[in-house]
């Protein structure tokens, strides 16, 4: 499984729609000029993805829409296409659209144009493998700079989550041959 397209539209700096495409599934790399969106774009990717952004206040969501001159807008989606050849997301299904949309007052979740709960979306990635608790997937700045700080008791509740969550993925495995 990987992302092999990204849409995002009023999202922060972005208030066009952008389609980013085609994401190799090795290394990609994003360059641009500073403040030209590029962490955005990660940000971007984690509200989709990542529990970090979940029971948003009203003020966080107006945070993430974009807001220009005269062209502020009332609401904003990310989008996140994955490469599903692999069925790693337990659906049946090559390619996985996952929408979430933000407004002042609300956002929702979208898996292939048709509306889910939030429940629904976080028990889907984690059975893909994605870590609700402990986001490690998501390498950000500073990070690995952090797990060498850390204190070992860190560290080991670290190396727990990842080895709890390889066992769920192994359990399923299991199940699926059993
Ligand atoms: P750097 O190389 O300095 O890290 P960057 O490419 O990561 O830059 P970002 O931090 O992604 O740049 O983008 C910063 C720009 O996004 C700023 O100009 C900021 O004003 C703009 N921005 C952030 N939030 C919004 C918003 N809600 N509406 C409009 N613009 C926004
Ligand atoms: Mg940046």
């Amino acid at each position: 499984m990987y992302i092999k397209k990204v849409v995002i539209e009023g999202f922060k700096s972005y208030r066009e729609e952008i389609s980013t495409e085609p994401f190799s599934p090795k290394v990609n790399v994003v360059v641009g000029a500073n403040g030209s969106g590029k962490s955005n774009f990660f940000h971007a990717i984690r509200f989709v993805l990542s529990d970090m952004f979940q029971n948003l206040r009203s003020e966080d969501r107006g945070a993430l829409l974009h807001e220009g001159a005269g062209h502020s807008v009332v609401s904003a989606f990310v989008e996140i296409v994955f490469d599903n050849s692999d069925n790693r997301i337990p659906v049946d299904k090559e390619e996985v659209r996952l929408r979430r949309t933000v407004a002042s007052k609300k956002d929702e979740y979208y898996l292939d144009g048709k509306h889910v709960s939030k429940t629904e979306v976080m028990n889907l990635l984690e059975s893909a493998g994605f870590s609700r608790s402990n986001p490690y997937y998501v390498v950000q700045q500073g990070k690995i700079a952090s797990l060498t700080l850390m204190k070992d008791s860190e560290r080991l509740d670290l190396l727990k989550e990842i080895g709890a969550n390889k066992r769920k993925q192994i359990d399923q495995v299991v199940h699926y041959l059993e």
